[in-house]
């Protein structure tokens, strides 16, 4: 990777860590309000669940992007953390902060999708 790929890299992360970081909208949707009011109340809770996922999403995606600038300056941006091969460019374009190759991110879905120790036979046909 150049270095203005990977300053270009930088700046789009450095972005997300920003926005991701300010994340006060949902956070006021947590607050608490009490109402007299039945439907209300309904209203608000499940405003609150959809703000709680949004948090939960956010905060996930801020400690990928945290992790990818620390790889950054550790020099390892790009290198699968799987397999030590470098991610393909396109990827790291569509998802800047992954740290797996395409190979690696497909095996780490299927075991995460896949109750452990059954083998997934209609894959094995598949291939
Ligand atoms: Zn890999």
């Amino acid at each position: 990777m150049t270095k203005t790929e990977l300053n270009a890299f930088r700046r789009i992360l450095e972005n997300s860590q920003t926005e991701l970081g300010n994340d006060n909208r949902n956070r006021e949707a947590l607050v608490i309000e009490t109402s007299p009011d039945d439907l209300d109340r309904i209203q608000h809770a499940s405003e609150r669940d959809y703000a709680m996922s949004n948090l939960e999403r956010n905060s996930g995606r801020l400690r990928e992007v945290e992790a990818a600038l620390g790889r950054m300056e550790a020099g390892t941006f790009g290198i699968c953390v799987g397999c030590d091969e470098h991610i393909n460019l396109k990827r790291l374009t569509a998802v800047p902060w992954t740290s797996f190759c395409i190979v690696c991110q497909e095996a780490a879905d299927r075991a995460e999708k896949m109750p452990s120790g059954e083998v997934d036979t209609a894959q094995l046909i598949a291939a």
